[in-house]
């Protein structure tokens, strides 16, 4: 059986406002907020409001407006960065690659010929994300 939903998990306290991030979009359904350690310029995360652990416990609805965040932040990150495609990865549980315990969407703009980087590889700088973030929020316009 999987563990239950933990209210302290980091995506919950960034969601509460007790750790920052860089915003980029929020419903009433979704938050979206750029990966500290991006894969890709732009890698932003897309996390229900309601609390999840992961798709084996969303309520499908959640799901949905989930999807429906990530169809948005998609079509602004194509723009935002000019990318050739994106990536949008999903994991669930330690054997499917989750490390925190939030359902999230992984959404990662692609350029032609230019790999990933291996996850939580390094660190982004502070001004670098505002930068991606500012120009994600404007692409959202
Ligand atoms: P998972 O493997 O669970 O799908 O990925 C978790 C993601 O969360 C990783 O890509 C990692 O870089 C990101 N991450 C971990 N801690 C933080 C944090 O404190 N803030 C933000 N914005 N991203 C984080």
């Amino acid at each position: 059986m999987q563990a239950a939903y933990d209210n302290n998990n980091i995506f919950a306290k960034i969601l509460r406002g007790e750790l920052p991030c860089h915003k980029v979009y929020e419903d009433e359904h979704v938050f979206a907020f750029l990966d500290i350690m991006p894969r890709s310029p732009g890698h932003t995360l897309v996390i229900p409001k309601a609390p999840a652990r992961n798709i084996l416990d969303i309520k499908p609805d959640d799901y949905a407006h989930v999807a429906r965040g990530t169809h948005k932040i998609a079509a602004a990150a194509m723009k935002a960065f000019e990318a050739d495609g994106i990536t949008v990865q999903q994991f669930n549980e330690p054997a499917g690659g989750q490390v925190v315990f939030h359902l999230h969407m992984h959404v990662m703009p692609r350029m032609n010929g230019v790999m990933l980087l291996p996850p939580a590889s390094r660190k982004e700088e502070t001004k670098v994300l505002e930068a991606h973030a500012a120009k994600l929020i404007t692409a959202l316009k």
